[in-house]
């Protein structure tokens, strides 16, 4: 079985009840933790222990998915530690920029703990249970989506993305789409062209072929159920909200 749990799903900040975006993907005794927004970690760790994370998956820099990453750091090097180093996968030019935040130099000991490698649109990388294959997200910072192959099915992660991205293409005939929501209503000229509207998450999904499109990162004040139906206008197929605390299964045998 392979069970996807929202950790957090709050759209470009956390709220009092809802982390900033982060994801756990378990397949077997495989653990995958797919962005570390802010207050994802303290999450993270009610489900597995960090130290045994088989590798952290990050979609971009921005720090609502990225930020809890130095307390995985800070767990593994001054905590109670873990197998190490654990792999983060990261978009060009990341790993730098996260080092450099915590004064990192080669030598320093968050090169101890986190081996952080940077994928590229296109490339494709094997640990533990899962495959995973990236494609390009259209974003302000180098961004990617992420496909999650495992013995019991596929799920797909837009990160953050306008339209354009390769997202349809990755995320073909998936069980579980997770995709972002960011905006309400239709889009317009002067609509933010790095996000998602809800509608364009349900278009990607029909496009895509998915059996279940989950929607998250909706804006601070967009209601859900209209984020709902308005992806249900564009998707005939199940529409779930990624609520924080929620686990969703594939290929679960009954
Ligand atoms: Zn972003």
């Amino acid at each position: 079985m392979t069970s996807l749990t929202i950790l957090g799903s709050a759209g470009g900040a956390p709220t009092r009840t809802n982390p900033a975006s982060g994801y756990l993907v378990q397949s077997g005794s495989s653990s995958y933790w797919l962005d570390a927004g802010t207050g994802t970690f303290m999450q993270l760790a009610r489900h597995v222990d960090p130290g045994l994370l088989t590798a952290a998956v990050l979609s971009h820099i921005h720090v609502d998915h990225s930020s809890d990453l130095y307390g995985l750091y800070g767990y593994l090097a001054f905590g109670p530690s873990g197998i190490v180093p654990v792999p983060v996968l990261v978009p060009t030019g990341a790993a730098e920029h996260l080092a450099s935040f915590a004064r990192a130099g080669d030598e320093h000991v968050f090169h101890s703990v986190l081996d952080l490698a940077e994928v590229t649109p296109g490339s494709s990388v094997s640990i533990g249970d899962a495959t995973m294959r990236f494609g390009n997200a259209v974003h302000p910072v180098p961004a990617v989506v992420t496909r999650i192959d495992t013995p019991d099915g596929s799920i797909a992660y837009s990160g953050d993305t306008g339209p354009g991205s390769d997202l349809a293409q990755v995320a073909a005939d998936v069980d579980l789409l997770l995709c972002e929501a960011t905006i309400a209503g239709v889009r317009e000229d002067h609509t933010y062209p790095y996000h998602l509207t809800a509608a364009e998450a349900g278009r990607i999904a029909s496009e895509a072929g998915v059996l279940i499109l989950v929607i998250t990162h909706l804006a601070y004040g967009v209601d859900p159920d209209r984020a709902v139906s308005e992806a249900a206008a564009e998707f005939d197929g199940e529409i779930r909200l990624a609520a924080p605390g929620t686990t969703f299964t594939i290929g679960e045998t009954t």
